[in-house]
């Protein structure tokens, strides 16, 4: 390769435009695998653990385990189980192979240690 070629406008652009090519490709499929993965609400697990995506939408007269001020407090995103971090959605062992959401619930919620 010759520095002229190492140059050339032309060769850049294709470089830049691969570039943001190869990092939008797997931003992409980690968006959809995400869509793919959602546990489904009417999952029979889900089903008999009372699981929503939004915690909001809990039954507390059938789950008091999540009715007054320190049953708001409870999601998802505050259960030892959530694997999800700081995600919107994450793993969580209780729907092997599945994602629950940051901001759901159910009646296995266990609070974080620390
Ligand atoms: Fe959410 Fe915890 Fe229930 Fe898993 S066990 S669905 S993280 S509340």
């Amino acid at each position: 390769m010759t520095d002229s070629s190492r140059n050339d406008p032309g060769r850049r652009h294709f470089l830049k435009l691969a570039s943001g090519a190869v990092l939008a490709i797997p931003l992409a499929n980690r968006v959809a695998h995400a869509e793919d993965n959602k546990v489904a609400e009417d999952d029979p697990t889900a089903v008999a653990l009372g699981y929503k995506h939004d915690a909001t939408t809990v039954d507390t007269s059938v789950y008091p385990a999540r009715a007054g001020e320190d049953g708001a407090k409870k999601v998802c995103k505050s259960c030892q189980l959530y694997m999800g971090g700081e995600e919107a959605w994450g793993a969580c062992p209780i729907f092997a192979g599945k994602l629950v959401s940051a901001n759901g619930w159910c009646n296995s919620w266990v609070a974080k240690a620390g």
